[in-house]
């Protein structure tokens, strides 16, 4: 039995993880969740998968739960629970399901304790991938990538040795906005975005979706999570979805992943790795699969992905600092407060004026977050 504790278990990927546990109740247990507000979600799966713990960093929210539920799950409230829930004596492994840098603090505390990270957080490796990734190396702990890119990546690794890689090719859906110019992006509004053509996921990501913020931070992602340098990673766009990532090797060799756009696949190796378990979720078929297309990305019109790069080569607090103004851009977009192609003017903003701190530690890296997010907000007051 694998003791799981899921971080951030009410939204898209914490729901999918359930659902991978619901499939192979013989294998996995739920020993913590947690969540931000959605206390009914939450007492639904508390009263599902018996807990021992459930968190919710929204007091209130956990007021409303206490008042509900009077069972045996332990009920907490409050950000610094959420440590509590990384740390469970019995979890093997934390799920880290919850979005942006707010999981950098619970994902370094898992760390220490020696648990498994199964890693769909990716804002924490893009702000601090050095600090994550030399942490897991001390403690003897494991990052195992659940975003479905970084997972293609790490299945096309077994078996190969690692300087053997020439480039990684991160694919990229394109998003719901492919082929279009900067003048038609100017007017695209919040729905726009969240009509995404392959996946259905979180607001925040379908909008880094949309901008191809996303893949930026999945450049960085993958930089630290298989140590490459920047130029070695390429990404690709496929609009299909179907082919989540390749690597070639020093022979010209390309391996790739394929399978349906389905986070259970990713999310379900993370967890089983190394071994391969059957399950009910729906299968490839190649007969209907019409076309596979692959085309290079217009970083001119989605800048976001060129600043990615930009800020990943100037390493230091810069990636940090990309992912905060990116944060705080598109949580304002999503309020109606900014522009579309405000958020791309912002984060440019936002690099140009940070000074950048060289081998940041964590207390650098807290500062550099607070500092970009009041930047980006003080700019959208003067607007
Ligand atoms: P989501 O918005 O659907 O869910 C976020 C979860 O985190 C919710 O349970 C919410 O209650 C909790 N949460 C939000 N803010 C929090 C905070 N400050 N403190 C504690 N908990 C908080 O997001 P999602 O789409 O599931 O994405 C989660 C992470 O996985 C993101 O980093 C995203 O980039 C990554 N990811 C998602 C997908 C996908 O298909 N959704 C794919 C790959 C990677
Ligand atoms: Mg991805």
């Amino acid at each position: 039995m694998r003791k799981i504790a899921l971080l951030g278990s009410t939204g898209s990927i914490g729901k999918q993880t359930l659902d991978v546990v619901r499939n192979h109740p013989d294998r996995f247990s739920v020993v913590a969740i947690t969540a931000h507000g959605s206390d009914e979600l939450l007492l639904e799966q508390i009263e599902e998968f018996r807990p021992a713990l459930a968190v919710l960093v929204d007091e209130e929210a956990a007021e409303r739960l206490k008042a509900k539920y009077h069972g045996e799950t332990q009920i907490l409230a409050g950000e610094e629970a959420l440590l509590t829930a990384v740390t469970l004596p019995e979890a093997d492994v934390v799920v880290t399901a919850v979005v942006g840098f707010a999981g950098l603090r619970p994902t370094i505390a898992a760390i220490r304790a020696k648990k498994d990270i199964a890693l769909a957080n990716k804002e924490t490796l893009v702000a601090a991938g050095e600090i994550v990734m030399r942490e897991a190396k001390e403690a003897g702990v494991a990052i195992l990538p659940v975003d479905s890119e970084h997972s293609a990546l790490f299945q096309c690794l077994q078996g190969e040795p690692a300087e053997g890689i020439s480039r990684l090719l991160l694919t990229a859906s394109g998003g719901p906005f492919r082929g279009q110019t900067r003048e038609q992006l100017e007017n695209v509004t919040v729905e726009d975005c969240l009509k995404h053509p392959t996946w259905a996921m979180g607001q925040k990501i379908t909008i880094d979706s949309a901008s191809l913020a996303n893949k930026g931070l999945e450049v960085i992602e993958a930089k630290w999570l298989y140590g490459v340098d920047y130029d070695q990673i390429e990404v690709v766009v496929h609009p299909q979805s179907i082919v989540h990532s390749m690597i070639e090797y020093a022979d010209g060799s390309v391996k790739a992943q394929l399978g349906l756009p389905d986070m259970r696949l990713p999310i379900q190796y993370a967890l089983t790795y190394p071994e391969r378990v059957a399950n009910t979720f729906p299968k490839m078929n190649f007969y209907q699969l019409k076309d596979l297309s692959f085309h290079e990305p217009d970083m001119e019109t989605f800048a976001a992905l060129r600043y990615a790069y930009d800020a990943g080569k100037i390493g230091g607090t810069m990636p940090c600092v990309f992912n905060a103004a990116n944060e705080e851009a598109v949580y304002a977009f999503l309020k109606k407060k900014l522009r579309f192609l405000e958020i791309y003017e912002l984060i440019d903003m936002t690099m140009k004026a940070h000074e950048v701190v060289m081998d940041p530690t964590l207390d650098d890296l807290f500062e550099a977050d607070a500092w970009a997010r009041r930047f980006v907000q003080d700019k959208i007051k003067e607007k």
